[in-house]
């Protein structure tokens, strides 16, 4: 049976820097094995309980990868769609389109500039702690959708 898990989270890096956090929201309520939170995550909680509190450690390649190398590229500054001043660390879209990948700039050369369109969480280890909020087995039509709907299983149409 497949189940639909609601659940809050505070996520944190190595160094317990808070990533993010669903405190103060609603929970996030996903399908299992359905692509709709990291595999890691997923998989860690498919035995969790309504109300269990849990700590799941999550390694880089099991959430969003390790960094490819083939990801960095050098172009020229004057190629890119940026006005004014470049800084490292600065982060645009690469592209008109709004599904352009968002690239980081990492380097600065010369005319020449080092952007990395590597997920920021690329290569780093994370720690979510976990509360799940409730738990269901799915509903028909979400297992034909292949995502959860409400946190509740109804109203929902698309
Ligand atoms: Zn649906």
């Amino acid at each position: 049976m497949r189940r639909v898990v609601s659940f809050h989270y505070t996520l944190t890096d190595p160094s317990a820097r808070t990533l993010d956090t669903s405190a103060g929201g609603p929970p996030v309520t996903y399908l299992e094995g359905a692509g709709q939170i990291i595999d890691g995550l997923d998989e860690q909680l498919r035995t969790a309980l309504a109300g269990a509190k849990t700590r799941v450690q999550v390694p880089a390649a099991k959430a969003y990868g390790e960094p490819d190398p083939s990801q960095v590229q050098r172009v020229k500054r004057t190629l890119l769609p940026v006005e004014g001043e470049l800084k490292v660390g600065d982060i645009f879209q690469a592209g008109e389109d709004r599904h352009a990948p968002v690239v980081k700039i990492v380097a600065i050369e010369g005319d020449e500039v080092l952007l990395d369109a590597n997920h920021p969480l690329a290569g780093v280890d994370l720690t979510f702690d976990v509360e799940v909020v409730a738990v269901r087995p799915a509903t028909p039509e979400e297992l034909r959708h292949g995502h959860a709907h409400d946190a509740d299983g109804g109203g929902h149409c698309h």
